[in-house]
């Protein structure tokens, strides 16, 4: 059944490469594309990761994460059952345990149940810039379609695409649920940030199984962990030059391919999305209408309010 899902999955995403000629990494041939592609099953893992973990991923980093959502705003679509805001704070407070752990320094957009700005997480991930600082947003995802399910890792600048990919690698690889891919776009968060940055969709509130999963303290955990993974071998990602990439492909993590979303959306998140004033907002809007444009579940729910779409423009 996985297998089945998976496999729709990925035929849907190549789908949508044809029909939206979504463009891949023009970097990547596509013998390198396939074998980067999403994998159903997690691949083996090194044993000892503290053994190869380069200078540049220890603990001097500063990891900045970021909890989505908070206070009054709940995250998710209306009637949703399960609060985002708590299963991304729940997430991300496992994840700074992980980190503490491991040594980094770690630094909480919020760390309770609150109503936090998206301006205010930008400029606090900022304010790390010079620590080689990284930007890790948590959240789960949701849809009006109940069977709408898996991971997805989102990033916009191309600094952002190796913590993206490790990431993803691992929190993709290591879920029991479909493999969405890791994809480009500009939400907010990431487009405001200076420092590599990410969001993760740890699965949707609004499918059944996944929000169960997402429930169970046993799968926030495993969720942090491969998350903080992820962070702790990011600089291990294959280099796309193809000097290394045979030698990387046995000792690294692959470079993911992904989804540019940045003017093409998943036509089965497109149905919905909201239109925007495209090029005025800044970070100093706080209405919760701009706070809602900053995830991507939002474009779920606001179908019902604006007909017309920006073209290609995401102002999140
Ligand atoms: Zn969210």
């Amino acid at each position: 059944m996985r297998r089945f899902v998976f496999t729709l999955a990925l035929a849907g995403s190549f789908i949508a490469t044809a029909v939206y000629g979504l463009p891949a990494p023009s970097s990547l041939s596509a013998r390198e594309k396939q074998a980067v592609a999403p994998r159903a099953t997690p691949a083996p893992r090194p044993q000892t990761p503290t053994a190869v973990i380069p200078e540049s991923s220890r603990p001097s980093t500063a990891v900045v994460i970021d909890a989505g959502h908070g206070g009054f705003d709940r995250g998710g679509i209306p009637g949703q059952r399960v609060p985002e805001k708590k299963m991304t704070l729940d997430v991300a407070q496992r994840l700074k345990a992980v980190l503490t752990a491991y040594g980094y320094r770690v630094v909480m957009t919020r760390d309770s149940d609150v109503f936090v700005r998206l301006g205010t997480r930008v400029a606090i991930a900022n304010s790390y810039r010079d620590r080689d600082a990284i930007f890790v947003c948590i959240h789960f995802n949701a849809a009006r379609r109940g069977s709408a399910n898996g991971i997805e890792t989102y990033f916009y600048s191309s600094q952002s695409l190796p913590l993206a990919s490790a990431i993803h690698y691992y929190v993709a690889g290591g879920a029991p649920t479909p493999n969405r891919g890791v994809r480009r776009r500009g939400f907010y968060v990431l487009r405001k940030t200076t420092i590599p940055a990410v969001l993760v969709e740890c699965g949707f509130l609004t499918n059944a199984t996944e929000a169960n999963y997402a429930q169970s303290s046993d799968y926030q955990q495993k969720l942090a962990e491969e998350i903080g993974r992820g962070i702790r071998e990011r600089s291990l990602v294959a280099s796309t030059s193809a000097a290394n990439r045979l030698a990387a492909n046995n000792t690294t993590v692959p470079l993911q391919p992904f989804i540019d979303q940045t003017h093409y959306r998943d036509p089965d998140l497109a149905r919905s999305k909201r239109g925007k004033r495209s090029s005025k907002s800044s970070s100093k809007s706080t209405s919760s209408k701009r706070k809602h444009s900053s995830d991507s579940d939002s474009e779920k729910r606001s179908s019902t309010r604006k007909k017309k779409s920006a073209p290609a423009q995401t102002e999140n």
